[in-house]
Parts: C-alpha cells; sequence; structure tokens
C-alpha cells in the first residue's frame, strides 16, 4: 500500500510539472495572427515614434547619418564598440574603391563586472587605457601618418540622444549596466576626457549605435542593405528612412533651411528593445524577470527576446517546476535559485542536443545547477522548455522585422516588380542559437509568403557594427579636405 500510495504521489508531482509546462506554453503562445497584430502595432508605434519626441515607447532615436559608405572611404582609422559583456578595439585600413578594407586587426576585452555598475569615470578609464595598448602596437604597415591626429569611430549600443554625428548624451543604460553618474552625460565627451588623462591624442569622428554600425558595414558590402537587426545580449534594430517621413526631425530645422531640401535620408535607431504592446504574449515569469531587473518598466520587449534574457526565463520556469511539483526531487536544488546562473549559450546547447539519451541536457544540469540523476523524461521537458522561450523570442523579432518592411512598404510585390531587400544581422544570439536563427528566418516567410519573401535576403554581416563605424569616421574624417581627389 506504502508503493502505491508513493507511486500516486509521485504522478500526481508529474501531472503537477506538465500542467505547469502547457500553462507556460499556452501563455508563450505566438499564433500567426497574434504576430501580424504586433508587426502591426510595431509600425503604427514607428509612426508615433518619428512624429514627435517622447511620441512612443519607440524612440526612434536621429542618428545624423545622411549618408553611408560608398566604398571610396579612405586611409587609417579606428574604432570601439562597447556594448556588452566585451568591447573590441579595431583598427581598419581602408584602400578606397579598388581595394576595399586592406587591413583589418582588432582585440577583444571582457570588462570586469564592478565596472559595469561602477562609475563613469572608471569605466571610460578602463577602456580608454585598453585603448591606448592597442594603440601602441601599431604596426610596420599599419600607421597613422606622421602629425596626423588618429580617429576613432565608437560603437556604443545604449539609447543616445544624438548632438551631432560626434556627440550625444546617454538616455539611459541596458543589458545589466547601470552607472548612475553617466546617464545624460555626453559619452564621446566621457571617452575623449579619459583619453587626455592618459595622454591618448585621439579625435572620435563618429559616434554611433551598433545597429547603425551594422547598417553602414552592411551597406559597404551590398547596396541593398536597408535595415540592420542586432540580436544578441541586447536586441535593436536600424532602418534608412526618408528625411521628410521624420516630422519631429521637420520641427528642428531652421523655418526655411536648405538642410531641408538637401537631406534626402536619415538613419533612425529605433531602440525596439523598449517596445511594448498590449498583444504580446508575456508570462508572470517575464513579470517577475522585469520586476528584479536592474531597470523594471523598460525594454520589455527585450527582456522577451535577447540573449541575455532568456536563459534566464528558462531558469525561472524550471525553479517553479521544483518548488511547485519537486521537480528535481524533494528540495529545490540551491542552485537554481541563483539568477542568470543559466546563460542563453548553454540554454542553446541543451536546446540543440540530438544524442538519443540528451547527454548534454544531463551534463549542463550536472555542470552549471548540480542537478544529477536526471530521467530522460525529464530531461525532454527542460528541452521543451527551452524550445517554448527560443521560439516565442524568435518569432516576435521576426514579427517586428515585418514591421519595419510594412513602415517602408516593402511588405508587398508593386506591379511584379522584384526590389531587393537586404537586413544585416549580427549578434551572438543570431550567429551561435541556430534554432533561434532558423526560426526567425522561417516566421519572416511565414508572415511576408513566397512572394514576398523571395525578395527579403535576411544575411549575417559578422562584426559589421566596428568597421561600419571606422567607415562613418572615415567619410567624417577631419582630414577629407587634404584626402579628396
Ligand atoms: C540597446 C541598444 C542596442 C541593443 C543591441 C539594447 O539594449 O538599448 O542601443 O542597439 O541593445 O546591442
Ligand atoms: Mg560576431
Amino acid at each position: 500500500a506504502l508503493v502505491v500510495k508513493h507511486r500516486i504521489q509521485s504522478s500526481g508531482k508529474w501531472a503537477r510539472a506538465v500542467a505547469i509546462l502547457k500553462e507556460f506554453e499556452d501563455k508563450c503562445g505566438t499564433p500567426i495572427g497574434k504576430l501580424r497584430q504586433i508587426a502591426d502595432a510595431m509600425t503604427v508605434e514607428m509612426h508615433a515614434g518619428l512624429a514627435s519626441e517622447g511620441g512612443s515607447k519607440l524612440k526612434m532615436l536621429i542618428s545624423f547619418v545622411d549618408n553611408l559608405p560608398t566604398g571610396n572611404e579612405k586611409g587609417l582609422f579606428y574604432a570601439l564598440d562597447l556594448g556588452g559583456t566585451n568591447f573590441r578595439v579595431l583598427r581598419v585600413l581602408l584602400g578606397g574603391k579598388e581595394s576595399g578594407v586592406v587591413k583589418q586587426e582588432s582585440e577583444e576585452v571582457s570588462i570586469p563586472e564592478h565596472l559595469m555598475i561602477g562609475s563613469s569615470h572608471e569605466l571610460f578609464d578602463f577602456i580608454a587605457a585598453a585603448l591606448a595598448k592597442f594603440v601602441a602596437t601599431e604596426g610596420e604597415g599599419l600607421h597613422v601618418s606622421p602629425g596626423k591626429q588618429r580617429e576613432l569611430g565608437f560603437t556604443f549600443s545604449f539609447p543616445v540622444r544624438q548632438t551631432s554625428l560626434s556627440s550625444g548624451n546617454l538616455i539611459k543604460w541596458t543589458k545589466g549596466f547601470s552607472i548612475e553618474d553617466a546617464v545624460g552625460e555626453d559619452v564621446v565627451g566621457e571617452l575623449t576626457k579619459a583619453m587626455e588623462r592618459i595622454g591618448l591624442d585621439m579625435r572620435v569622428s563618429a559616434l554611433v549605435n551598433d545597429t547603425i554600425g551594422t547598417l553602414a558595414g552592411g551597406r559597404y558590402h551590398h547596396q541593398d542593405v536597408i535595415a540592420a537587426v542586432i540580436l544578441g545580449t541586447g536586441t535593436n534594430a536600424a532602418y534608412v528612412e526618408r528625411a521628410h517621413a521624420i516630422p519631429k526631425w521637420q520641427g528642428l530645422l531652421p523655418k526655411s533651411g536648405e538642410m531641408a531640401s538637401i537631406l534626402q535620408i536619415l538613419v533612425i535607431n529605433m531602440e525596439w528593445g523598449n517596445f511594448r504592446s498590449s498583444h504580446l504574449p508575456l508570462t508572470e515569469y517575464d513579470q517577475a524577470l522585469d520586476d528584479e531587473s536592474k531597470n523594471p518598466g523598460e525594454q520589455i520587449f527585450e527582456k522577451a527576446i535577447s540573449g541575455m534574457y532568456l536563459g534566464e526565463i528558462v531558469r525561472r520556469v524550471l525553479y517553479r517546476m521544483a518548488e511547485e511539483a519537486a521537480f528535481f526531487g524533494d528540495t529545490v536544488p540551491p542552485k537554481l535559485k541563483i539568477p542568470y546562473i543559466l546563460r542563453t549559450p548553454d540554454m542553446s546547447a541543451m536546446h540543440h542536443d540530438t544524442s538519443s539519451d540528451l547527454k548534454v541536457v544531463g551534463n549542463k544540469l550536472k555542470d552549471i545547477l548540480e542537478i544529477s540523476n536526471t530521467s530522460l523524461k525529464m530531461r525532454k521537458v527542460i528541452v521543451e522548455v527551452c524550445d517554448i522561450v527560443a521560439t516565442r523570442g524568435a518569432r516576435l523579432s521576426a514579427a517586428a522585422i515585418v514591421g519595419i518592411l510594412k513602415k517602408l512598404g516593402r511588405d508587398t510585390v508593386r506591379d511584379g516588380e522584384k526590389q531587393k531587400s537586404v537586413i544585416a544581422l549580427d549578434g551572438g544570439l543570431f550567429e551561435h542559437y541556430k534554432k533561434f536563427s532558423g526560426c526567425m528566418k522561417s516566421t519572416v516567410k511565414e508572415l511576408l509568403g513566397e512572394e514576398v519573401a523571395e525578395n527579403i535576403v535576411i544575411e549575417h554581416f559578422d562584426d559589421g557594427s566596428g568597421i561600419g563605424a571606422a567607415l562613418l569616421a572615415a567619410s567624417h574624417s577631419q582630414y577629407l579636405e587634404i584626402e579628396e581627389p
């Protein structure tokens, strides 16, 4: 009798775990109708954000980039790419139309966690020091001509209100950064002061978001690039807008100024991570993650999609199963209580496990969460949780991309006209989480239909943002008059 009772109890627990899983799956559902509503909502918010400052949760920031690389860019330029857990420094020799990127060298430096939540001074001192060290390795073939100041394209992947192409104030931090005294400050000013403090003579010629850098880098290789999307630690998009379709920009111009008529295009940094809509399929886990985050109420879309958060959502679901359904036994595994312990690359590894006994899942559980002796049945449930979370994120990002195409009128085929639209993608999530990127691409097709989708190319441009910043620094170089033929 005892044995029977125990069996009933444990099957009750299993049923409870399955119920938690099913409920989560339902709430994360992204049927095509819902995705269409989200794409429409994205288009509506884009209009609102362009109409007036503060008109929408979508900031639709004006980048001051009004022309994209042509291929004529020439000279030696530096780039600095800051935005995730690492930052990169880059040295690029541009050879103009004939030779393109002649040579490039780069180095990656990881940012100690305490600097992400410390003071502005400390962070920028650290960056400037790493940059100076890199500059000191300038070699034979790759050096700045004597008497010339070095020039830098600064990719800064946070929302910035630009005041010119080479200056702008930080609106807020995202992705786990939280350095109070930098908010509202001109980040180029902060970097420049730090460079001066250590005696590094360098001029920031362009300040760009990573989406803008990727767009510029993508355009350098492909004339049909019209938008760039980052799916990495965070998520965001930029696209090329017609200047006359930006009412808030018209408002900034002098009444009968020439600028308005000269300017054809402007690149817009959407900051879509902050998108919000009642149509979003959010759950109590998302709510709790947001509440306990460094930026509650902010970046809601990003928190459902990007690499910083996917693994953490999975952890929260597993935690609930452990607590309410004794999924991992009578006690909750202590490691499972630690926020962000399950990283998205580990989630991806489990999700891609093709072994018949889900060995990778077993090993990850053991190594990261110190949970051993999981049955195959349990491992399958865990893979299922990963699938639900990744699928939702991928399909939402697809809907957002379709929102941009709608805004540009590129979501239909007009009079049989075949106009190619290339979207430049970058970011570790897109690059490494194959089930995510695969699902995202197939969902774009599903939303647009075969005929339209034939004209949409989603292409990975690796490291576009660094090169893009260097290219923009080149086209806005202080030595341009001397160099131009
Ligand atoms: C930032 C964006 C950035 C994106 C991708 C977001 O958290 O707000 O500025 O482009 O991450 O790096
Ligand atoms: Mg990359």
